[in-house]
């Protein structure tokens, strides 16, 4: 029988990496994803082939719709019928206001942050759907308390894309429901990542939790708890939900 097969996007470092070993350590078989970072995607690999998982590690920019067909190839290949998708993967750029934004930059963005769940989610529920001949599944999308602070003066663009994700996971939820499927939504902020230093401050978190009513802020391993809950059979009946993990914002 096909085991628990999970794809974890962008999972060389941060949230990815913490939520794809947490799955290992849970008898999930992991597909690992990344674009540059191919020695800390390896070392990952290698921690879970260590604790006797079963783990792949896959180059590939999951917002070109090509390369990620390929990544569903090799899944099924080596790991069997995917049964659950962290759509984990996201961007942020330098901070400044809309103004000074360039266009490209907006593109790099929206295809990161919405398209790479578009197609890596069409791709796991042709393969998830009971009707389909699947055994179903869970997804789980990562979004940010962005969504709902909108970033203004910092990055409006990436607050924007976690607002499509937000829609995305409601309206996919009862897409596929009835098809076995079940989708939610984390939202963090403030969480110790390498993110922060692509957005030009990489000490951001300390600054901002300062005003969080926890008083700090938090870690990868807090948010894949959250993330691993919601993929399990613990959470059967709960789709179309979102969990805020932001120290009470
Ligand atoms: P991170 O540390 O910057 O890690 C990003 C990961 O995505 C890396 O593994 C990177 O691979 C990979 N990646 C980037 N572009 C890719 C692409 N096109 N194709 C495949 N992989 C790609 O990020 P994080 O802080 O863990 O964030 C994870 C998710 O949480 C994101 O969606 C982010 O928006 C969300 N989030 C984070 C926070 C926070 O405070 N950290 C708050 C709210 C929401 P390489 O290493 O190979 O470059």
């Amino acid at each position: 029988m096909n085991g628990k097969v999970l794809l974890v996007t962008g999972s060389s470092r941060g949230i990815g990496a913490a939520t794809a070993l947490l799955a290992a350590k849970q008898g999930y078989a992991v597909c690992l994803n990344y674009i540059n970072d191919e020695k800390s995607a390896f070392c990952i690999r290698d921690e879970i082939l260590n604790l006797g998982g079963k783990c792949i590690a896959v180059r590939a920019d999951v917002s070109n719709e090509h390369q990620v067909t390929k990544v569903f190839d090799d899944i099924d290949r080596q790991l069997g019928v995917i049964t659950h998708l962290v759509n984990n993967v996201g961007i942020l750029k330098q901070k400044m206001p809309l103004i000074d934004m360039e266009g490209e930059r907006f593109q790099q963005v929206l295809l990161t942050n919405v398209m790479s769940h578009f197609y890596c989610s069409r791709e796991a529920i042709k393969r998830m759907s009971l009707s389909k001949g699947g055994f179903g599944g869970s997804i789980v999308n990562v979004s940010s308390g962005a969504a709902k602070s909108g970033s203004p003066f910092e990055y409006i663009d990436y607050a924007a894309s976690k607002g499509a994700v937000d829609t995305f996971t409601t309206g996919l939820s009862k897409e596929v429901a009835a098809d076995g499927i079940r989708v939610n939504c984390v939202r963090p902020g403030g969480i110790y990542t390498d993110i922060h230093a692509d957005g030009g401050e990489p000490s951001r978190v300390d600054r901002i939790a300062k005003n969080f009513p926890m008083q700090r802020g938090g870690t990868p391993e807090e948010v894949a708890n959250a993330i691993l809950w919601l993929l399990s059979d613990e959470a059967s009946f709960v789709t179309g939900s979102f969990i805020d993990l932001c120290g009470g914002v």
